[in-house]
């Protein structure tokens, strides 16, 4: 019995893990599930999996929630405080990081100093402090299983390899919706057309991140950090149909990819069930039905996120902090109607440019920069 522990349980791809954990006939057994503020379907998910802990994000609905549980022999948490406490739980095998943005960081951070492996979802943790991340993973001997599926597969395609052998990581990416519109059109996209994923079924920030192709720069910064790359051994292509996950090339040119339907089941599962593949239910890859597979060059000029982000990686010290905050902040504002598409760009490189550069030394720094980037955007806006 597999001891696990969801942090964003309600989201996108924490709502998917307790799918296949449902559908898993493997044994796996929920410690915790947070939630911000979707309460109604917390309390669902906790009648019926029976967590040891809950914790809600928002403090207004403690009395709702102690209510509706008050059958269960559960301890609730509240709070930013209560996730920060609820992460350092070190009852469990594996806690999934399924959290939204740079909020996600901190969480991760107590997982790992508790000694726990942790499948992550959460690229932001890995964008904003990736080599303290990698420095305590291997202080406190824990594991990172890549949940994104781009880093699924060059986890796969890495399995049984020499990491010294490889010539570059290549990460497909489907273009977006904007993959085929002109630029000169991008002022005026609105916000059901960036949410209308071609692929993809995610959460609302990472469907704009993957409108602007931030997802993908956030992505390449994710595998700097997980497979120990430098930037120039990174590659994106184009890939619209989303079949190949991504790819490793090695030294003699031999190429290997994985592939599969645009499932983000299935990298959760692997996550959860490594290095085992185990049966599941899930849609199978009929490759004649799909017909042809194609591929391009990112465009730079439209989607500068992507350059955004290899600047970040090249500069190094804040950049990257300064860069994914303002992302978190320019999203949410484009979401809220607060400003155009294309100040998504624009913003997040104005805040680069403009932030005092630091070296990041510790958790203190990066928090000091957090504040300094979220005000800098507001007062944009
Ligand atoms: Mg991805």
């Amino acid at each position: 019995m597999k001891k696990l522990g969801i942090l964003g349980s309600t989201g996108s791809i924490g709502t998917q893990t307790l799918n296949v954990i449902d559908t898993l006939d493997s044994g796996f057994e929920i410690v915790y599930l947070t939630a911000n503020q979707n309460i109604e379907l917390l309390i669902n998910q906790s009648l019926k999996f029976n967590p040891k802990y809950v914790c809600i994000g928002d403090e207004s609905k403690k009395d709702q929630i102690k209510k509706a549980l008050s059958n269960l022999d559960c301890k609730i948490f509240y709070g930013r405080k209560g996730l920060l406490e609820i992460s350092s739980c070190n009852e469990i095998d594996i806690c999934l990081n399924g959290l939204v943005g740079a909020s996600g960081m901190e969480p991760t951070v107590n997982v790992l100093k508790a000694e726990v492996d942790i499948a992550l979802s959460n690229k932001e943790s890995l964008v904003m402090a990736g080599d303290y991340i990698n420095k305590l993973k291997i202080e406190n001997n824990c594991q990172i299983f890549p949940v994104d599926s781009e880093h699924s597969a060059i986890w796969q395609c890495l399995v049984g390899e020499n990491l010294d052998e490889i010539r570059k990581i290549i990460l497909t990416g489907s273009g977006g919706p904007f993959r085929t519109r002109d630029l000169s059109s991008f002022e005026n996209i609105n916000i059901s057309e960036a949410l209308n994923h071609p692929n993809w079924q995610m959460g609302r920030k990472i469907t704009i991140d993957s409108a602007t192709m931030m997802n993908k720069g956030l992505e390449v910064i994710e595998a700097k950090w997980l497979f120990d790359l430098p930037p120039e051994k990174i590659d994106i292509i184009v890939h619209p149909q989303s079949i190949i996950h991504s790819m490793v090339e090695f030294l003699d040119s031999s190429v290997k990819a994985q592939l599969g339907v645009p499932d983000m089941k299935v990298p959760i599962q692997y996550a959860l069930t490594y290095p085992n593949h185990i049966k599941s239910n899930w849609e199978e890859l009929n490759l004649t039905k799909i017909g042809s597979l194609t591929f391009e060059e990112p465009n730079l000029e439209k989607f500068k996120c992507i350059k955004l982000a290899y600047d970040a990686m090249n500069a190094e010290n804040s950049y990257p902090v300064v860069l994914n905050v303002a992302n978190d902040n320019t999203v949410q504002a484009f979401l809220d109607g607060k400003i155009k598409f294309t100040d998504i760009p624009r913003l997040n490189e104005f805040a680069m440019e403009m932030h005092p550069v630091t070296n990041i030394n510790d958790m203190k720094t990066i928090e000091e920069l957090s504040n300094w980037t979220e005000k800098f955007i507001k007062e944009q806006i």
